[in-house]
């Protein structure tokens, strides 16, 4: 059985088992799913052109038997004589007797090792009796650790394959291996191993890429069907023409992409399932727009909605445009950490008394105290600023309401495919009409000046300016210090009539709320400021956006800040300065300067740092997979994840009986278990 432990296998012992389960491999099923991380690839070249000190292949007929000598303790050098092109080859091979009785007179072989152009020597360090196929040898490479030596696995291997590969049974219905043509389990097995050819090889990976996918997409999509299945929401019975009336007199129509993502959401309410649904959205696509259709949607059926913010800039932002939007249709809250004492007391009271119908707040919104009489919607903004645990409590301050989370931050499609599986997620991929496009500029430090002329011009028209300080890593003090330096220097250059303002994360809310009002007012011309000014900010007169040290933040982060920019009809400029150093930063400039679309950019960021690093290792979610790459993979994923939604949509698992084996491969999937507990 596949499940038998490795020293069942032919020439395993304890030992080795040992070696073996330091890299997890414990049954003879692990061993034979332990892939190679890579394959070094050998042409066969005449000799010609064999460069000295390479690693080459040749293939020749043995010429003498090989010689076995022994040296110091336990170490062995055979030697033999091979011709290669009428040329006689030596070739050398250490520590191998056990070579001496399988290379025979007149065989003929391929060796793969390091050539020696001056003596016609090739030190062996992989070899195979018989012709190279193509013309070509692909060796194996398995990642090593302990006393685990890449000859030794693959030796193990080719035996267990001998014993055990028929037992290796399909899982995929024959349907896909027919539609995709690909190899079926046991050949795709054997060949990732040990692969004759390039094409071959490309094959069993495409089999096992799609395979790693459609698995993963199916437990995910299962895991959130059965958590739909089983969490009981309340159905919110919303009044459809109210919900009309309040959107007729927005001074826009939502763009095709808002009303979709609103009607996913609208409908998830209606149901009683609990939604849990993400909305995504470049910075400026409209999320506050559908949050506020769909609070409203929330209060016409009774209910109290409640929305959090990471920042306070950001709560009173969206408490401002809110209360215009709602005007009498609710009574609408801050909650603060700024409001304190009676004020507060008498906020939480309302609230109690669901006199008022929406709450905006941060964190002060997940005190103890505050409690709800009937909180039935909760939105969370910026969801990544906040932990699991915050976006829970808040959660249970009403009795399953839906939740909607909103992102700016746009997740790699790529990612948000396999990340949130079981989460909903909506999409608004496009931006309202009439946006005129930022344009994108990367210039070094010594720049400096023209670009504080360039935003006097800009000035002088009318427009204003943010311009984002240079970053001192792990030094909040240091970089209050740049913000201030900056900003006497730029008052300097400056004629006074220009005004410039400071914003910092060390400022008293109310002065930080006096430059905001002032900056939004256009009394204050040019912002020097740290990322505070990152999240949300909306002063449709700044065209001009400056970042200092961009190559220091990260592709989104730059984004976002650029996104404080072209917020209103007039054309916006977003300038980088940096001086980066590796390839890297310079690409990530680049990508800035060609890209306005968060969710290009996010791909592409993706790119750079790999999926790991993208959300942080832990908190990610995204599985490991041991032969798909998600990047390159793309296609394939997006593939797998239509055939897993069909599968599942139409009970395909429970009804058909070319899908039994992967159902029971399902059953026993420790990963759905533990979760399903
Ligand atoms: P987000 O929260 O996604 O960054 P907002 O909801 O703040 O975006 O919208 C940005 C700006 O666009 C706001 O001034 C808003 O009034 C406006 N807006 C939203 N939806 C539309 C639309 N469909 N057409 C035109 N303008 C819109
Ligand atoms: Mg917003």
């Amino acid at each position: 059985m596949l499940s038998d432990s490795v020293v069942q296998v032919k020439g395993v012992g304890e030992k080795f088992a040992e070696d073996l389960a330091v890299v997890n491999v414990f049954t003879v099923e692990d061993l034979l799913n332990y892939f190679p991380y890579r394959y070094d690839v050998f042409e066969i070249k005449p000799l010609s052109e064999l460069i000295h000190d390479d690693k080459v292949t040749i293939e020749g007929s043995v010429v003498h038997e090989p010689s076995l000598t022994f040296f110091a303790k336990r170490k062995s050098r055979l030697m033999f004589t091979l011709e290669v092109e009428n040329v006689a080859i030596k070739a050398v091979m250490f520590n191998r007797a056990f070579a001496k009785k399988q290379i025979n007179t007149g065989d003929t072989v391929t060796l793969t090792g390091k050539w020696d152009a001056h003596r016609l020597q090739i030190t062996v360090s992989s070899y195979k009796i018989g012709p190279a196929e193509n013309h070509a040898s692909i060796q194996p490479m398995y990642s090593l650790k302990g006393d685990l030596t890449n000859l030794k696995i693959k030796k193990t291997i080719r035996t267990a394959i001998k014993e055990y590969a028929d037992k290796v049974e399909e899982i995929l219905p024959q349907f896909y291996l027919d539609t995709y043509k690909l190899p079926d389990r046991k050949n795709a097995l054997v060949t990732m191993h040990f692969p004759k050819s390039r094409l071959e090889l490309k094959h069993a990976r495409r089999r096992f890429t799609y395979e790693e996918f459609l698995l993963f997409q199916l437990k995910m999509q299962l895991l959130r069907k059965i958590k739909r299945e089983a969490t009981e929401g309340n159905a919110q019975h919303y009044d459809v023409n109210k919900v009309k009336a309040f959107m007729e007199g927005f001074p826009f129509s939502l763009t095709n992409a808002q009303q979709k993502s609103l009607k996913q959401i609208l409908s998830d309410m209606k149901s009683t399932y609990r939604m849990n649904r993400l909305l995504q959205g470049d910075v400026g696509s409209g999320k506050t727009a559908v949050a506020a259709v769909s609070i409203y949607a929330s209060i016409t059926a009774g209910k109290q909605g409640a929305l959090m913010v990471p920042t306070e800039i950001l709560a009173e932002q969206h408490y401002e445009s809110l209360v215009d939007m709602f005007g009498e249709r609710a009574n609408i809250a801050l909650l603060t950490g700024s409001v304190k004492g009676k004020k507060r007391k008498e906020i939480l009271e309302l609230v109690q008394n669901h006199e008022v119908n929406i709450v905006i707040g941060t964190h002060a919104l997940i005190q103890d105290d505050v409690i709800f009489d009937d909180l039935g919607f909760v939105i969370v903004d910026e969801q990544h600023r906040f932990g699991v645990e915050q976006r829970r409590v808040l959660r249970d301050k009403g009795l399953n309401p839906d939740v909607l989370f909103m992102t700016a931050t746009p997740i790699p499609r790529t990612l948000a495919i396999t990340a949130f599986g079981d989460m909903d997620v909506s999409v608004i991929d496009e931006m309202p009409a009439g946006r005129k496009e930022i344009e994108t500029y990367w210039t070094k430090a010594n720049t400096f000046e023209r670009v504080l002329q360039f935003i006097e011009k800009r000035i002088a028209n009318g427009e204003q300016a943010y311009i984002i300080c240079p970053l001192i890593e792990e030094s909040d003090k240091l970089d209050i210090q740049n913000a201030v330096d900056l900003y006497e220097q730029i008052q300097a250059f400056y004629p006074s009539v220009i005004k410039t303002g400071l914003m910092h994360g060390r400022l008293q809310t109310d002065e930080k709320d006096n430059v905001m009002k002032q900056f939004a007012a256009n009394e204050i011309q040019v912002l020097v400021s740290t990322t505070v000014v990152e999240v949300g900010v909306n002063v449709t007169n700044a065209t001009i956006m400056v970042i200092y040290d961009a190559e220091r933040f990260g592709l989104s982060q730059l984004h976002q800040l650029r996104g404080r920019v072209g917020r209103g009809d007039k054309q916006s400029y977003c300038i980088l300065i940096a001086d980066p150093k590796g390839e890297v930063g310079k690409e990530r400039m680049r990508i800035m300067t060609e890209t306005n679309d968060g969710f290009e950019l996010s791909e592409q960021d993706l790119k750079l740092r790999g999926p790991g690093d993208f959300f942080g290792k832990k908190q990610s979610g995204i599985p490991e997979f041991k032969v798909a790459d998600m990047i390159h993979d793309y296609r394939a994923l997006e593939t797998a994840r239509n055939d897993a939604q069909e599968i599942i949509e139409t009970n395909l698992l429970e009804d058909n009986k070319d899908f039994a084996n992967l159902r029971t491969y399902l059953e026993n999937d420790s990963f759905l278990q533990e979760k399903m507990d």
